[in-house]
């Protein structure tokens, strides 16, 4: 038998990966918590991004250019936003789908009017990502 380990890829991997300060920040290092590892929310990362974390899948959410002066509507707590208090992403699901979702600029209060059951119903709608990488 040839060695059947698979590619362990965990969004706690990847976060470690591409944002290492982020990954400090949510885990900590020498912080004597106990750091359960969380299984489904939204950091911040660098860039303004966001990445949204479920289980072991991570989605990196991109703000883009605001356009127009209309009010925004929070797809994640679904409050009426200015556009200086929201911002639209963009999500890569695929290699050749893209979502688009409209977020509250300061995420840890949209997240609690939210709740977990708005993260899930965020998480459903991005997930799971297809391979981006397939040429
Ligand atoms: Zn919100």
């Amino acid at each position: 038998m040839s060695d059947p380990r698979p590619k362990e890829h965990s969004a706690r991997d990847l976060l470690r990966e591409l944002f290492p300060e982020t990954h400090r920040e949510l885990f900590g290092e020498a912080q004597g918590g106990p750091a359960l590892p969380p299984t489904l929310g939204l950091y911040p990362v660098a860039d303004g991004r966001l990445a949204l974390v479920h289980g072991d899948q991570l989605a990196e959410f991109t703000p883009i250019p605001p356009k127009g002066s209309s009010a925004l509507h929070c797809d994640l707590c679904h409050h009426t936003r200015s556009r200086s208090e929201a911002h639209v992403y963009r999500v890569q699901v695929g290699a050749r789908r893209t979502r688009y979702v409209t977020l509250c600029t300061p995420t840890h209060g949209c997240q609690s009017r939210a709740g977990a059951r708005g993260l899930e119903a965020l998480a459903w709608r991005i997930f799971p990502i297809e391979n981006l990488h397939a040429d």
